[in-house]
Protein backbone atom coordinates (compact mmCIF):
# COMPACT_ATOMS: atom_id res chain seq x y z
CA UNK A 1 0.00 0.00 0.00
CA UNK A 2 0.98 3.34 -0.97
CA UNK A 3 0.34 6.75 0.37
CA UNK A 4 0.86 8.80 -2.81
CA UNK A 5 0.99 7.42 -6.04
CA UNK A 6 1.46 9.93 -8.32
CA UNK A 7 1.00 9.57 -12.49
CA UNK A 8 3.26 11.22 -14.81
CA UNK A 9 7.02 12.11 -14.82
CA UNK A 10 7.22 15.19 -15.84
CA UNK A 11 8.48 18.22 -13.72
CA UNK A 12 5.00 18.08 -11.65
CA UNK A 13 4.91 14.34 -11.05
CA UNK A 14 8.81 14.57 -10.51
CA UNK A 15 8.33 17.76 -7.84
CA UNK A 16 5.66 16.08 -6.17
CA UNK A 17 7.92 12.76 -5.41
CA UNK A 18 10.55 15.26 -3.78
CA UNK A 19 8.02 16.76 -1.70
CA UNK A 20 5.97 13.54 -0.83
CA UNK A 21 9.06 11.30 -0.22
CA UNK A 22 10.71 14.15 2.01
CA UNK A 23 7.37 14.30 4.26
CA UNK A 24 7.72 10.71 5.07
CA UNK A 25 5.01 9.29 2.35
CA UNK A 26 5.53 5.89 0.62
CA UNK A 27 5.29 7.34 -2.63
CA UNK A 28 5.43 5.45 -6.14
CA UNK A 29 5.64 7.54 -9.60
CA UNK A 30 4.36 6.08 -12.80
CA UNK A 31 5.39 6.87 -16.00
CA UNK A 32 4.10 5.46 -19.24
CA UNK A 33 7.39 6.79 -21.44
CA UNK A 34 10.81 7.79 -20.02
CA UNK A 35 10.48 10.18 -17.06
CA UNK A 36 10.45 14.29 -18.25
CA UNK A 37 7.45 13.77 -20.60
CA UNK A 38 7.47 17.39 -22.59
CA UNK A 39 10.19 18.86 -20.48
CA UNK A 40 12.48 16.51 -22.59
CA UNK A 41 11.96 18.31 -25.36
CA UNK A 42 12.47 21.70 -23.99
CA UNK A 43 15.32 22.72 -26.34
CA UNK A 44 16.34 25.99 -24.51
CA UNK A 45 14.79 27.18 -21.08
CA UNK A 46 15.42 30.85 -19.66
CA UNK A 47 13.37 31.18 -17.30
CA UNK A 48 13.77 29.06 -14.73
CA UNK A 49 14.92 31.17 -11.95
CA UNK A 50 18.69 30.04 -10.96
CA UNK A 51 19.38 28.66 -13.99
CA UNK A 52 20.34 31.50 -16.76
CA UNK A 53 20.36 29.05 -19.08
CA UNK A 54 19.14 25.19 -19.17
CA UNK A 55 18.31 22.32 -21.89
CA UNK A 56 15.31 20.73 -20.45
CA UNK A 57 17.10 17.10 -20.77
CA UNK A 58 19.36 18.62 -18.24
CA UNK A 59 17.45 19.77 -15.82
CA UNK A 60 14.93 16.69 -15.76
CA UNK A 61 18.32 14.66 -15.41
CA UNK A 62 18.77 16.10 -12.22
CA UNK A 63 14.96 16.69 -11.20
CA UNK A 64 14.71 12.42 -11.60
CA UNK A 65 17.81 11.97 -9.65
CA UNK A 66 16.44 14.10 -6.62
CA UNK A 67 13.19 12.55 -7.06
CA UNK A 68 14.42 9.04 -6.82
CA UNK A 69 16.24 9.67 -3.84
CA UNK A 70 12.75 10.29 -2.59
CA UNK A 71 10.81 7.79 -4.57
CA UNK A 72 10.18 4.75 -6.46
CA UNK A 73 9.92 5.53 -9.98
CA UNK A 74 8.62 2.97 -12.54
CA UNK A 75 9.31 4.18 -16.33
CA UNK A 76 6.97 2.77 -19.36
CA UNK A 77 4.75 1.49 -16.84
CA UNK A 78 1.70 2.95 -18.56
CA UNK A 79 -1.49 3.39 -15.80
CA UNK A 80 -4.71 1.57 -17.54
CA UNK A 81 -7.21 1.57 -15.16
CA UNK A 82 -8.30 3.49 -11.41
CA UNK A 83 -10.57 2.53 -9.52
CA UNK A 84 -11.89 3.69 -6.37
CA UNK A 85 -12.92 1.61 -3.29
CA UNK A 86 -14.33 3.49 0.30
CA UNK A 87 -10.95 3.94 1.35
CA UNK A 88 -8.26 3.10 -1.21
CA UNK A 89 -7.94 3.23 -5.20
CA UNK A 90 -6.30 0.59 -7.02
CA UNK A 91 -4.33 0.92 -9.96
CA UNK A 92 -3.77 -1.08 -13.11
CA UNK A 93 -1.10 -1.01 -15.29
CA UNK A 94 0.28 -3.03 -18.15
CA UNK A 95 2.43 -4.73 -15.76
CA UNK A 96 0.83 -4.69 -12.06
CA UNK A 97 -1.76 -3.23 -9.65
CA UNK A 98 -1.00 -1.63 -7.00
CA UNK A 99 -2.98 0.33 -3.88
CA UNK A 100 -2.70 3.78 -2.73
CA UNK A 101 -4.41 6.27 -0.51
CA UNK A 102 -3.74 9.25 -2.43
CA UNK A 103 -3.19 9.98 -5.88
CA UNK A 104 -1.80 13.05 -7.93
CA UNK A 105 -2.90 13.18 -11.60
CA UNK A 106 0.41 15.20 -13.80
CA UNK A 107 -0.38 13.35 -17.02
CA UNK A 108 0.71 17.00 -18.68
CA UNK A 109 -0.26 17.50 -22.01
CA UNK A 110 0.05 16.13 -26.10
CA UNK A 111 0.91 18.63 -28.98
CA UNK A 112 -1.95 19.46 -30.95
CA UNK A 113 -2.65 18.16 -34.70
CA UNK A 114 -3.24 20.53 -37.34
CA UNK A 115 -5.51 17.65 -38.94
CA UNK A 116 -4.30 18.23 -42.89
CA UNK A 117 -3.60 15.98 -45.40
CA UNK A 118 0.24 14.73 -44.93
CA UNK A 119 0.63 15.46 -41.63
CA UNK A 120 0.00 11.86 -40.31
CA UNK A 121 2.21 10.21 -43.24
CA UNK A 122 4.84 12.23 -42.96
CA UNK A 123 5.27 11.95 -39.57
CA UNK A 124 9.23 10.75 -38.67
CA UNK A 125 9.57 11.51 -42.42
CA UNK A 126 9.90 15.13 -42.38
CA UNK A 127 6.88 16.15 -39.59
CA UNK A 128 7.57 16.71 -36.27
CA UNK A 129 6.65 17.76 -33.28
CA UNK A 130 9.60 18.26 -31.47
CA UNK A 131 12.89 20.05 -32.16
CA UNK A 132 15.17 18.66 -29.41
CA UNK A 133 14.95 15.21 -31.07
CA UNK A 134 14.27 16.00 -34.89
CA UNK A 135 16.24 19.44 -35.16
CA UNK A 136 19.60 18.10 -35.90
CA UNK A 137 18.60 16.19 -38.57
CA UNK A 138 18.00 19.76 -40.47
CA UNK A 139 21.28 21.53 -40.35
CA UNK A 140 21.62 23.22 -43.27
CA UNK A 141 18.27 22.49 -44.73
CA UNK A 142 15.19 24.27 -45.21
CA UNK A 143 12.14 23.86 -42.81
CA UNK A 144 8.53 25.27 -41.93
CA UNK A 145 7.68 26.06 -38.21
CA UNK A 146 4.05 26.37 -37.62
CA UNK A 147 2.63 28.31 -34.97
CA UNK A 148 2.45 31.93 -33.51
CA UNK A 149 3.09 30.83 -29.43
CA UNK A 150 5.80 30.39 -27.38
CA UNK A 151 6.65 26.85 -28.36
CA UNK A 152 6.84 27.81 -32.10
CA UNK A 153 9.90 30.73 -32.10
CA UNK A 154 11.36 29.12 -29.24
CA UNK A 155 11.91 25.87 -32.08
CA UNK A 156 12.80 28.36 -34.90
CA UNK A 157 15.40 30.00 -32.48
CA UNK A 158 16.73 26.50 -31.29
CA UNK A 159 16.28 25.40 -34.92
CA UNK A 160 18.40 28.55 -36.15
CA UNK A 161 21.24 28.22 -33.71
CA UNK A 162 21.64 24.21 -35.15
CA UNK A 163 22.61 25.86 -38.57
CA UNK A 164 18.66 25.38 -40.40
CA UNK A 165 16.87 27.07 -41.97
CA UNK A 166 13.57 27.86 -40.34
CA UNK A 167 10.55 30.10 -41.61
CA UNK A 168 7.39 30.92 -39.48
CA UNK A 169 4.17 30.53 -40.97
CA UNK A 170 1.51 31.94 -38.65
CA UNK A 171 -2.46 32.18 -39.05
CA UNK A 172 -2.81 35.80 -38.02
CA UNK A 173 -0.35 39.18 -37.70
CA UNK A 174 0.61 39.18 -34.67
CA UNK A 175 2.47 36.70 -32.33
CA UNK A 176 1.27 35.11 -29.12
CA UNK A 177 4.52 34.24 -28.14
CA UNK A 178 6.87 36.46 -25.36
CA UNK A 179 8.41 39.63 -26.52
CA UNK A 180 11.39 37.91 -25.52
CA UNK A 181 11.00 35.42 -28.18
CA UNK A 182 10.11 38.18 -30.69
CA UNK A 183 12.92 40.25 -30.33
CA UNK A 184 15.16 37.22 -30.82
CA UNK A 185 13.25 36.21 -33.94
CA UNK A 186 13.84 39.59 -34.98
CA UNK A 187 17.31 39.36 -33.97
CA UNK A 188 18.14 36.45 -36.10
CA UNK A 189 16.12 37.97 -38.76
CA UNK A 190 14.15 34.39 -39.27
CA UNK A 191 11.33 34.83 -41.65
CA UNK A 192 7.90 35.07 -40.82
CA UNK A 193 5.37 34.36 -43.14
CA UNK A 194 1.76 36.40 -41.56
CA UNK A 195 -2.10 35.30 -41.90
CA UNK A 196 -1.24 31.84 -43.48
CA UNK A 197 -2.30 28.23 -42.56
CA UNK A 198 -1.07 25.13 -43.88
CA UNK A 199 -3.30 23.18 -45.76
CA UNK A 200 -1.20 19.42 -47.27
CA UNK A 201 2.06 18.12 -47.26
CA UNK A 202 3.12 16.67 -50.10
CA UNK A 203 6.50 14.21 -50.96
CA UNK A 204 7.49 11.31 -52.02
CA UNK A 205 9.48 9.65 -49.56
CA UNK A 206 9.95 12.37 -47.22
CA UNK A 207 8.07 15.75 -47.12
CA UNK A 208 9.33 17.82 -49.79
CA UNK A 209 6.30 20.50 -50.27
CA UNK A 210 3.84 22.31 -48.06
CA UNK A 211 0.55 23.75 -49.82
CA UNK A 212 -0.01 27.14 -47.91
CA UNK A 213 -2.86 29.90 -48.10
CA UNK A 214 -3.12 33.42 -47.21
CA UNK A 215 -6.03 33.90 -45.20
CA UNK A 216 -6.80 37.04 -46.20
CA UNK A 217 -6.57 37.06 -50.04
CA UNK A 218 -7.43 33.38 -50.14
CA UNK A 219 -4.71 32.46 -52.51
CA UNK A 220 -2.87 28.67 -52.14
CA UNK A 221 0.98 28.87 -52.98
CA UNK A 222 3.24 25.75 -52.44
CA UNK A 223 6.44 25.93 -50.63
CA UNK A 224 9.80 23.73 -51.13
CA UNK A 225 10.82 22.52 -47.74
CA UNK A 226 12.69 19.54 -46.31
CA UNK A 227 10.99 19.32 -42.52
CA UNK A 228 8.03 21.10 -41.24
CA UNK A 229 7.92 21.58 -37.08
CA UNK A 230 4.24 21.75 -36.24
CA UNK A 231 4.70 23.52 -32.49
CA UNK A 232 0.14 24.97 -32.51
CA UNK A 233 -0.25 24.58 -28.49
CA UNK A 234 -1.42 21.09 -26.51
CA UNK A 235 -4.49 19.28 -25.48
CA UNK A 236 -4.70 17.86 -22.14
CA UNK A 237 -3.99 13.99 -21.46
CA UNK A 238 -7.40 13.84 -19.61
CA UNK A 239 -8.59 9.83 -20.02
CA UNK A 240 -7.91 8.83 -16.70
CA UNK A 241 -9.38 11.75 -14.84
CA UNK A 242 -12.64 11.46 -17.36
CA UNK A 243 -13.26 7.72 -16.03
CA UNK A 244 -12.60 8.76 -12.21
CA UNK A 245 -15.40 11.03 -13.08
CA UNK A 246 -13.05 14.50 -12.27
CA UNK A 247 -14.56 17.63 -13.04
CA UNK A 248 -13.20 18.77 -16.48
CA UNK A 249 -13.40 22.34 -17.75
CA UNK A 250 -14.49 23.23 -20.89
CA UNK A 251 -11.04 22.80 -22.66
CA UNK A 252 -10.59 19.51 -21.30
CA UNK A 253 -7.90 20.47 -17.82
CA UNK A 254 -9.07 19.29 -14.36
CA UNK A 255 -10.34 21.84 -12.40
CA UNK A 256 -8.11 22.02 -8.79
CA UNK A 257 -8.70 24.42 -6.23
CA UNK A 258 -5.79 26.66 -4.60
CA UNK A 259 -4.56 23.02 -2.48
CA UNK A 260 -4.55 20.92 -6.02
CA UNK A 261 -7.72 19.15 -4.46
CA UNK A 262 -9.76 18.09 -7.00
CA UNK A 263 -13.81 16.91 -6.85
CA UNK A 264 -13.04 13.32 -5.37
CA UNK A 265 -11.41 12.96 -2.74
CA UNK A 266 -8.23 12.08 -2.32
CA UNK A 267 -7.20 12.71 -5.82
CA UNK A 268 -5.24 16.21 -6.69
CA UNK A 269 -3.93 17.15 -9.79
CA UNK A 270 -0.80 19.08 -10.79
CA UNK A 271 1.02 20.68 -13.62
CA UNK A 272 0.09 20.94 -17.42
CA UNK A 273 -2.70 18.83 -16.83
CA UNK A 274 -4.75 21.43 -14.90
CA UNK A 275 -4.03 24.10 -17.60
CA UNK A 276 -3.70 27.77 -16.65
CA UNK A 277 0.26 28.74 -17.56
CA UNK A 278 1.75 25.63 -18.54
CA UNK A 279 5.23 26.74 -17.33
CA UNK A 280 7.72 24.92 -15.79
CA UNK A 281 7.65 26.48 -12.90
CA UNK A 282 4.42 26.50 -12.61
CA UNK A 283 4.25 22.56 -12.42
CA UNK A 284 6.89 22.42 -10.36
CA UNK A 285 4.89 24.65 -7.64
CA UNK A 286 1.66 22.67 -7.79
CA UNK A 287 3.53 19.11 -7.63
CA UNK A 288 4.71 20.72 -4.06
CA UNK A 289 1.09 22.19 -3.02
CA UNK A 290 -0.28 18.29 -4.28
CA UNK A 291 2.24 16.14 -2.38
CA UNK A 292 1.57 18.58 0.85
CA UNK A 293 -2.53 18.29 0.35
CA UNK A 294 -2.47 14.56 0.36
CA UNK A 295 0.00 14.35 2.84
CA UNK A 296 -1.78 16.60 5.49
CA UNK A 297 -5.61 15.07 4.23
CA UNK A 298 -4.32 11.73 5.24
CA UNK A 299 -2.69 12.60 9.02
CA UNK A 300 -6.75 13.95 9.32
P1 LIG B 1 -0.07 28.32 -27.56
O1 LIG B 1 0.46 29.35 -26.66
O2 LIG B 1 -1.46 27.83 -27.38
O3 LIG B 1 0.10 28.85 -29.06
C1 LIG B 1 -0.33 28.08 -30.13
C2 LIG B 1 -0.08 28.84 -31.41
O4 LIG B 1 -0.46 28.03 -32.52
C3 LIG B 1 -0.86 30.16 -31.50
O5 LIG B 1 -0.07 31.14 -32.10
C4 LIG B 1 -2.05 29.78 -32.36
O6 LIG B 1 -2.49 30.83 -33.18
C5 LIG B 1 -1.47 28.71 -33.26
N1 LIG B 1 -2.49 27.73 -33.66
C6 LIG B 1 -3.34 27.03 -32.87
N2 LIG B 1 -4.10 26.21 -33.60
C7 LIG B 1 -3.72 26.38 -34.89
C8 LIG B 1 -4.14 25.83 -36.12
N3 LIG B 1 -5.09 24.90 -36.17
N4 LIG B 1 -3.53 26.25 -37.24
C9 LIG B 1 -2.56 27.18 -37.20
N5 LIG B 1 -2.11 27.75 -36.07
C10 LIG B 1 -2.70 27.36 -34.93
O7 LIG B 1 0.82 26.98 -27.55
P2 LIG B 1 2.39 26.76 -27.32
O8 LIG B 1 3.19 27.80 -27.97
O9 LIG B 1 2.64 25.33 -27.65
O10 LIG B 1 2.54 26.93 -25.76
C11 LIG B 1 1.79 26.09 -24.89
C12 LIG B 1 1.98 26.59 -23.47
O11 LIG B 1 3.33 26.38 -23.06
C13 LIG B 1 1.72 28.10 -23.36
O12 LIG B 1 1.08 28.36 -22.15
C14 LIG B 1 3.11 28.69 -23.39
O13 LIG B 1 3.21 29.93 -22.73
C15 LIG B 1 3.93 27.61 -22.69
N6 LIG B 1 5.33 27.69 -23.14
C16 LIG B 1 6.13 28.62 -22.56
C17 LIG B 1 7.43 28.78 -22.99
C18 LIG B 1 8.30 29.82 -22.33
O14 LIG B 1 7.94 30.36 -21.31
N7 LIG B 1 9.47 30.13 -22.86
C19 LIG B 1 7.91 28.04 -24.04
C20 LIG B 1 7.06 27.11 -24.66
C21 LIG B 1 5.76 26.97 -24.21
P3 LIG B 1 -3.24 32.10 -32.55
O15 LIG B 1 -2.17 32.94 -31.94
O16 LIG B 1 -3.88 32.72 -33.74
O17 LIG B 1 -4.23 31.55 -31.58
Amino acid sequence: MYDIIIIGAGPAGLTAAIYAGRQGSKTLILEKGIAGGKGLEVPLMENYPGYEKIQGQKLIQKMKKQATKHAKLKELEEVTKIEKNSKNFKIETKKDTYTTKTIILATGTRHRRLKIPGEKEFLGRGVSYCTTCDGPLYKNKKVLVIGGGNSALQEAIFLHKIGSKPTIIHRRDQLRAQKYLQDQIKKQKIPIIWDTVLKEIKGKEKVQEAIIENKKTGKTSTIKTDGIFIAIGEEPINKLAKNLGIKLDKAGYIITDKQQRTNIERVYAAGDITGGLNQWITACAEGAIAATTAYKDTQK
